[in-house]
């Protein structure tokens, strides 16, 4: 076969240079056709389109024919063609085939039409679906968009360790680092573990937060954000909680809760409005195939004002709709933590419009919040989702060092392994504030998925961990 650089299958499908010869390679969608024409539908990841290649069936050798199965990766030099059928420009005439890998009938993507569940076992081909191909790009496309808005407003991207010492944030959600044999755990005398010969020389874990780092970046370079995998050993089985997610937390000197706010608001609708610039083929399929509201509900949330209101007022709403008759499986109180089912009555049922809920209860929330002057509430502030619930969760941080080691005390967190985080208080201290978006969410919400696992590639859940 004449050796020809090979062209993607998204430029070839934008190319209108019909007449010339091209290479286009990629794997078998299906081929169908008859004893003298076939068409081969040919998806390279490029894009959500198929190229279509024509093939004249008495001009190939019969094997190779053959080996043209779903699944299989094919080489095809060919002529570009205005194509015949609607909906897309261009097409391959066949003039050259080489088969570059077989794929036998034990291909699991045989048919159309497999369960997510199914398609979670095979998560090592899902990408190979049109769905999953939507969905990663579109991940990708997200990723981009967060760069680029904390890019453009001078934030610097700081890189937080995934594996810490401190336990401050995560009591009992984290997955313990070590290189111990845990055969022959050494022992203090009072029974409890010596970690003086583990790797560090101390107890260790992955990371459940990038934000302790990302404040000591924040009060020296001014505005940074993180963008890393963080990990929680939490056992929830729902839908919207992974052991492993990607988190994007911007930290920022002398802001205030309310700037805080209004940068988080600016956030996600510039990434939602990425995602219909950049994305619309995929966002389209994802619509017609999985959620017939999705692009409504992306335009939705970009053109309205969040509903911003306390934490005590919302609670006030929910207890309102519980004395009308509302059932929520979850008690609702002022103190207690709102379930997903409370944030997503106030944000679908009663504003109907993305809610940030803000002076939460001090007891449900983390000792670094800063304590408002009623002695009660802390200026935190969530960002709560049609569909999703909590998407953002923040907010401004305790400045002052007397107050945040009171509140450390109270709320029984070990300061003694985060001596680094309090200098920031001793020295120079100012007031910042920062927020914590969860990737995966993000990705729920603009791709209309309903479960966490089938938007990151290989999800990391109780019990799994295959790939
Ligand atoms: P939730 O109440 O939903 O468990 P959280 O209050 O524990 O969330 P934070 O600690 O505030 O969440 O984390 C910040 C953000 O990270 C959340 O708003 C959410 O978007 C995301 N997030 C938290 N836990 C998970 C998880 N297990 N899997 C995926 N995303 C998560
Ligand atoms: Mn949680």
């Amino acid at each position: 076969m004449e050796k020809i650089r090979r062209t993607k299958v998204s430029d070839l499908l934008k190319s209108e240079t019909f007449g010339t010869i091209v290479n286009a390679r990629g794997w078998v969608r299906s081929r169908r056709g008859s004893k003298k024409v076939n068409f081969v539908a040919l998806n390279d990841g490029s894009t959500i389109n198929n190229l279509q290649i024509v093939v004249d069936v008495e001009s190939f050798d019969e094997e190779i024919i053959k080996k043209i199965t779903t699944g299989s990766c094919i080489s095809v030099n060919g002529e570009l063609v205005a194509s015949q059928g609607k909906g897309q420009s261009a097409e391959l005439q066949a003039k050259d085939i080489v088969i570059l890998g077989e794929a036998d009938n034990t291909y699991p993507l045989q048919k159309k039409g497999h369960t997510m569940e199914f398609l979670r076992e095979i998560a090592h081909l899902r990408p190979r679906t049109n769905t999953f191909g939507a969905v990663f790009r579109i991940r990708h496309n997200m990723a981009m968009a967060v760069h680029d808005f904390f890019h453009k407003k001078g934030f610097y991207y700081f890189n937080a360790p995934l594996i810490t010492s401190s336990d401050c944030e995560g009591a009992g959600e984290m997955f313990q680092v070590t290189t111990m044999n845990l055969y022959d755990l050494k022992k203090n005398e009072d029974g409890t573990i010596n970690y003086d010969y583990d790797f560090f020389g101390k107890q260790a874990a992955l990371t459940v937060s990038g934000q302790l780092e990302a404040e000591l970046a924040a009060m020296s370079m001014g505005a940074c954000y993180t963008f890393g995998p963080t990990f929680r050993a939490e056992n929830s089985n729902t839908p919207r909680h992974l052991a492993e997610f990607w988190m994007i937390e911007p930290e920022m000197a002398f802001v205030e809760i309310d700037e805080n706010m209004d940068l988080a608001e600016e956030f996600v609708k510039h990434c939602l409005k990425w995602a219909l610039d950049n994305c619309m083929e995929d966002i389209s399929f994802l619509n017609k195939m999985f959620d017939k509201e999705l692009i409504e509900r992306i335009h939705f949330v970009l053109e309205h004002d969040f509903k911003r209101l306390t934490y005590t007022e919302g609670v006030k709403i929910l207890e309102e709709a519980v004395a009308k008759g509302h059932k929520f499986e979850y008690p609702v109180f002022w103190g207690a933590d709102l379930a997903s089912e409370h944030e997503r009555y106030l944000v679908e049922d009663h504003f109907k419009r993305p809610v940030i809920l803000t002076d939460y209860p001090k007891e449900i929330k983390s000792f670094y919040m800063k304590q408002n002057d009623d002695d009660k509430t802390v200026r935190a502030m969530d960002i709560l989702f049609p569909k999703i619930g909590e998407i953002i969760g923040g907010s401004q941080r305790e400045e002052n060092l007397e107050k945040l080691e009171k509140r450390a005390k109270e709320m029984e967190v070990p300061t003694k392994d985060i001596w680094w985080y309090l200098d920031t208080r001793r020295y120079g201290t100012a007031p910042h504030s920062g927020f914590g978006l969860g990737f995966e969410r993000l990705l729920l919400f603009v791709t209309g998925m309903t479960n966490i696992r089938d938007v990151i590639p290989f999800p990391r859940t109780p019990n799994n961990c295959e790939f």
